[in-house]
């Protein structure tokens, strides 16, 4: 059976991080709201100039311009898949319900103090999203990414006081979603906490005990 995945957890919790892990491991489809939305604001799109205000507020982006996104992105796709930053709220958990067989939902846990000293050191490459942190991820050259040699940045949303706001609207409408999988029996938590390797040897764990 193949894998879909989504992938829970606060902003800060590594999502971006074990996704590319677990992409390397599995190979399946990664599908990223929040990248997605921050290319096309980038490229300066319809959906982009929607979309910009929202995020640099630590809002969500309204539903149907995300929904749309992931639509287009499930739309003949083949295969296992892994959805990072999406569902966000019920809304969107219940209208992928009816596009998509959803078998396993992994919930990063991490606490709100770490998540507000992860994201403040956070730095992100332009071109292609890989995610650095001063202390514990740094690139090799600083400012310039490992992989593909574009130039580092700090998201205009990795503020503080935006973090704030996105916790905020993490704990109000997030965060419900992990009920909402736990009652279908396809919820696992794992600790976000510590080491990127040691994170993801928990969250390989417990996909593969899900699956056995
Ligand atoms: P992320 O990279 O997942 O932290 O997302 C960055 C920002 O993009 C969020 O704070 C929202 O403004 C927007 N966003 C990403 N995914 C969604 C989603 N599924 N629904 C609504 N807004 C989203």
């Amino acid at each position: 059976m193949d894998l879909k995945i989504v992938l829970l957890g606060p902003p800060g919790s590594g999502k971006g991080t074990q996704t590319e892990r677990l992409v390397a491991e599995f190979g399946f489809t990664k599908i990223s709201t929040g990248d997605l939305l921050r290319e096309a604001v980038r490229n300066g799109t319809e959906l982009g100039k929607q979309a910009k205000g929202f995020m640099d507020a630590g809002k969500l982006v309204p539903d149907d311009l995300v929904i749309g996104l992931i639509k287009e992105k499930l739309a003949g796709l083949k295969g296992g898949f892994l959805l990072d930053g999406f569902p966000r709220n019920l809304e969107q958990a219940e209208m992928l319900d009816a596009i998509a067989d959803i078998n396993l939902a992994v919930n990063l846990d991490v606490d709100e103090q770490a998540i507000v000293d992860r994201i403040a050191k956070r730095r992100s490459c332009k071109q292609c999203n890989e995610v650095y942190h001063l202390a514990t991820k740094p690139s090799k050259k600083g400012g310039v990414c490992d992989k593909c040699g574009g130039e580092l940045y700090q998201r205009t949303d990795d503020t503080e006081a935006v973090v704030r706001e996105r916790l905020r609207v993490y704990k109000e409408r997030t965060l419900p979603l992990t009920d909402f999988y736990k009652k279908r029996g396809i919820l696992v938590n794992v600790d976000g906490q510590g080491e990127i390797d040691d994170v993801f040897d928990r969250t390989l764990k417990a996909i593969k005990k899900s699956r056995s």
